[in-house]
């Protein structure tokens, strides 16, 4: 996908910024949250390409778009969770619901409905889900039979129901997975069309100004123009084929909202005075409810960045990356929003403090576009098959390049990440040896770790690089130090939990013992304390009181 250039991203985001400043106050949000209510205005002025049009990032310019690349529409979905995740949601489900199109439409769809979308300010629902199938979407119920006139096929009828589709009460257009004689497959669906009908708007836990509807399709007819492709069968490929930088999306939405939490509690900590002193002063408060926080939200991001610009680059599919992005970022901005309301004590608790919504809202980033525990199991088929190919290679083969690393820099965590990285091709090894994988639990705690020590690897890499990304509000030494104190959590996590792993369901073994290595992981522990210090400082600096 080609890629917008800086001064134009940041023209973009800037704008977002002024706009979210001067229009979306806290109170709003607060009040809509409340009422539940979808901020109509907001998203018209969104979807408005006089005004912020941020739905043209996802149609090409050929079309009326500005082409953005999966970088840029990770910056801005950043954007747009650090403002509201129920706002971000709104315009997510255009961009996922013009992905079908973008990927399997011919010219003349692309050229018909992309063109609209840009020019009609059309939002967008995407309507896989149904109320039997969630995760396993081989359930899918929504039929679409043939429509015959003249010995000729003209259409279809869809007849089905659809569960949770955001934006389904609102939308414009929608793109609904249906299952046609010749297999699963995405079709156009207008709102005026007979017999569609769109829910009520739920009543959620959290993003509460993002529409969630159901929706009935009672024979909806649909010329046969409206299969996207026009060829029947494609529809989860389809759908598989944009796993890899839709996810990066929600992944990018649980680190804008869990940056938003961090950086209130960071604030919040240089104001609030107890025992003599700001709480931000205080190690047992800031290397518990904040520091660690800030440390795997910044190892997300790297490898966040890495899948995006490899995906800018050319490379298709990176479903295992895709995976690793969303289930780090989104569980670490998950647990960071829960200490930002421990952060804040009692004032965290309350609705007069935006940390307890972000933390009602970020929760759905771990559900939807594949639950966590999906990811989990994704990233073990994706690299267990690596670990098969490479006879074991692969991880110890990744080790090596970080020992190298932390030759050339021993400021990065290199070296921790080395460890982590061999004590995860070891567990891996014993599990393969022992047919550990036959349970469940450690094909899932095998995706845990394997995202531990990818993004420890990722993250001592980027660390190194003479220039940082824009995206990037820490300086060298501050950067470099999370990134040494995530590669220490990642190795000893992975040595400690995957001998834990191994020996609960198997057999401990010699090998094992080997490749875990515990002594160099614990002697690799050094340090922590003074760049966990260090890390304080650097958020108290970036993040100064109001
Ligand atoms: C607010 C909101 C907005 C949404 N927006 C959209 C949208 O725009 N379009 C759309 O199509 N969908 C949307 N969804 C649906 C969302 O993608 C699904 O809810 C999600 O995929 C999970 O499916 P499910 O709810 O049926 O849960 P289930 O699949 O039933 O999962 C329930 C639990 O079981 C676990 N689980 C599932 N399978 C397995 C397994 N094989 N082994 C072990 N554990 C398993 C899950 O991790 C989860 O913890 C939205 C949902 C919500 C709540």
């Amino acid at each position: 996908m080609p890629s917008m250039d800086a001064i134009s991203r940041n023209l973009m985001l800037d704008s977002l910024r002024d706009y979210a400043k001067k229009n979306i106050p806290y109170d709003l949000i607060r009040e809509k949250d409340q009422a539940n209510e979808f901020p109509e205005k907001i998203l018209k002025d969104m979807y408005d390409h006089s005004k912020l049009g941020v739905h043209l990032l996802m149609v090409p310019s050929e079309y009326g778009g500005v082409s953005g690349g999966t970088y840029d529409i990770y910056r801005i979905c950043e954007a747009l969770a650090h403002i509201d995740l129920g706002i971000a949601t709104a315009v997510f489900a255009t961009f996922l619901g013009t992905d079908p199109l973008n990927v399997g439409g011919t010219e003349d769809q692309k050229k018909k409905w992309l063109e609209r979308i840009a020019k009609e300010n059309l939002m967008v629902a995407y309507a896989a889900t149904e109320p039997d199938a969630g995760s396993d979407l081989v359930n899918l119920r929504t039929r679409a039979e043939h429509v015959i006139k003249n010995g000729q096929l003209v259409g279809y009828r869809i007849t089905g129901n659809k569960q949770w589709i955001s934006n389904g009460g609102v939308a414009d257009l929608y793109t609904v997975l249906a299952l046609a004689p010749g297999g699963p497959c995405w079709f156009l669906v207008e709102r005026n069309m007979e017999g569609f009908a769109p829910g009520k708007h739920e009543d959620k836990h959290g993003i509460r100004l993002s529409n969630t509807a159901a929706l009935s399709l009672d024979g909806v007819f649909v010329p046969k123009e409206n299969l996207i492709g026009e060829v029947e069968g494609r529809g989860l490929l389809q759908a598989q084929a944009v796993f890899g930088y839709t996810r990066v999306m929600v992944a990018a939405f649980g680190l804008g909202a869990g940056w938003e939490a961090v950086e209130q509690a960071v604030r919040y900590s240089q104001q609030r005075i107890q025992a003599g002193g700001p709480l931000s002063d205080k190690q047992g408060y800031t290397h518990k409810l904040i520091v660690p926080h800030a440390v795997r939200l910044e190892a997300a991001r790297a490898y966040i960045e890495e899948t995006a610009n490899r995906l800018d680059s050319g490379e298709h599919g990176l479903q295992t990356e895709g995976a690793i992005a969303k289930y780090s970022a989104t569980e670490s901005g998950n647990r960071a929003a829960d200490d930002a309301i421990q952060a804040f004590g009692g004032y965290g608790y309350t609705r007069d403090f935006p940390v307890e919504k972000i933390k009602r809202d970020i929760k759905i980033t771990c559900i939807y576009e594949g639950t966590s525990e999906v990811l989990e199991m994704t990233i073990y088929r994706g690299r267990w098959q690596e670990h098969l190919k490479t006879r074991g290679c692969y991880y110890s083969d990744m080790a090596d390049k970080m020992d190298e690393l932390h030759g050339r820099n021993p400021a990065v965590g290199a070296k921790a990440s080395a460890l982590a990285l061999r004590a995860l091709a070891a567990v891996m090894e014993e599990c393969r040896a022992q047919k550990l994988t036959r349970h469940q639990s450690v094909t899932f705690s095998l995706g845990r770790l394997i995202a531990a020590a990818e993004l420890s690897c990722v993250f001592a890499k980027t660390a190194a690089k003479d220039k940082y990304s824009e995206s990037v509000r820490f300086d060298t030494q501050g950067w470099q130090a999370m990134s040494r104190v995530f590669a220490r959590e990642a190795a000893l996590r992975t040595a400690s939990e995957g001998l834990a792993l191994v020996l609960g369901s198997g057999e401990g073994s010699a090998a094992l013992s080997a490749g875990v290595n515990m002594d160099e992981v614990q002697a690799a522990q050094k340090g922590m304390m003074e760049d966990m210090d260090l890390v304080a400082v650097k958020l108290k600096q970036t993040f100064k009181a109001r």
